[in-house]
């Protein structure tokens, strides 16, 4: 359609993954909801009727799983991608 419009674009394109992998590297660790600490692992999970989200440490999720009928796993944040 316009080359010369799309062409200038691209020129001042970060590539995507550059992008990605700053924004990584910036964010290192991210702290527990529940005790604040800094992990590079953390959990997302429910633990109430909130139905809110929260990340929380392995300690953490041990402490609030056991019997709880509002847990829910959503899934794990990794500061390092392992490959
Ligand atoms: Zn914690």
């Amino acid at each position: 359609m316009l080359p010369s419009a799309v062409s200038s674009l691209a020129a001042f394109a970060v590539p995507i993954n550059e992008a990605i992998d700053l924004v990584v590297k910036r964010i290192r660790t991210k702290a527990c909801q529940r005790c604040g600490k800094n992990d590079d692992t953390l959990y997302r999970i429910r633990l109430d009727e909130s139905r809110l989200w929260v990340f929380v440490c392995l300690d953490c999720l041990e402490l609030v799983k056991p019997g709880n009928r509002h847990y829910q796993y959503g899934g794990t944040w990794k500061s390092k991608k392992r490959h």
